[in-house]
């Protein structure tokens, strides 16, 4: 299915807005339109939420998370950014384990289980993309979902032709 990239955000944004508003975390974000991967839209729509939950529940009160989507050339990037507590440069290579957790004491407070990003992984792999990851500690990090897009709708160029119909799929005629 063709998966409206700016609804999919807008949508993730909405399921983590209590969260952001209780933990004082202001969320923006800034989404082209017309963007589309080709995908499974729960899939797709866990792996952004995921992210979104992330940012909120890492960060401190008062600090600012942005989700930007955009197409550049035939890549499809969704960046989820946040001011919080980052990552340290020996644990980032392991947050994508299942429940690998770099402090659980203090991340147990969120309730979680460490299972977040290696979803975040797997549906990013299963739709041929990748997660990209930066953080600096007590800076913050920034995950970004890089999805190969699917045709713009407002760019006929971008189209690919139609499928010739086969003899099965032509509708039977009256002479
Ligand atoms: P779950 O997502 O299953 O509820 P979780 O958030 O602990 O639990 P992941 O989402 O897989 O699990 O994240 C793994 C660990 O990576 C987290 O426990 C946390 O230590 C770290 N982490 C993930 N995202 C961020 C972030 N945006 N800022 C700082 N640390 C993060
Ligand atoms: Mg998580």
């Amino acid at each position: 299915h063709e998966v409206d990239v700016a609804g999919l955000i807008a949508t993730a944004v909405e399921r983590n807005a209590v969260d952001a508003e209780v933990r004082g975390i202001e969320v923006a974000t800034r989404t082209d339109d017309q963007v589309y991967v080709l995908g499974e839209g729960e899939q797709l729509l866990q792996a952004v939420n995921n992210l979104v939950e992330n940012a909120i529940a890492y960060s401190e009160v008062g600090t600012k998370v942005t989700v930007d989507a955009a197409q550049v050339g035939g890549e499809v990037r969704i960046a989820v950014r946040d001011q919080g507590i980052g990552i340290g440069q020996a644990e980032i290579d392991r947050i994508f384990e299942r429940f690998y957790r770099v402090d659980p004491a203090r991340a147990r407070s969120t309730g979680g289980t460490g299972l977040g990003l290696s979803i975040v992984k797997h549906v990013a792999a299963s739709h041929a993309g990748t997660v990209e990851v930066w953080s600096q500690p007590g800076q913050g990090s920034s995950f970004t979902l890089v999805l190969p897009a699917a045709a713009r709708t407002d760019d006929p160029d971008d189209f690919e032709a139609p499928p010739v119909p086969t003899a099965s799929s032509v509708p039977a005629q009256e002479a």
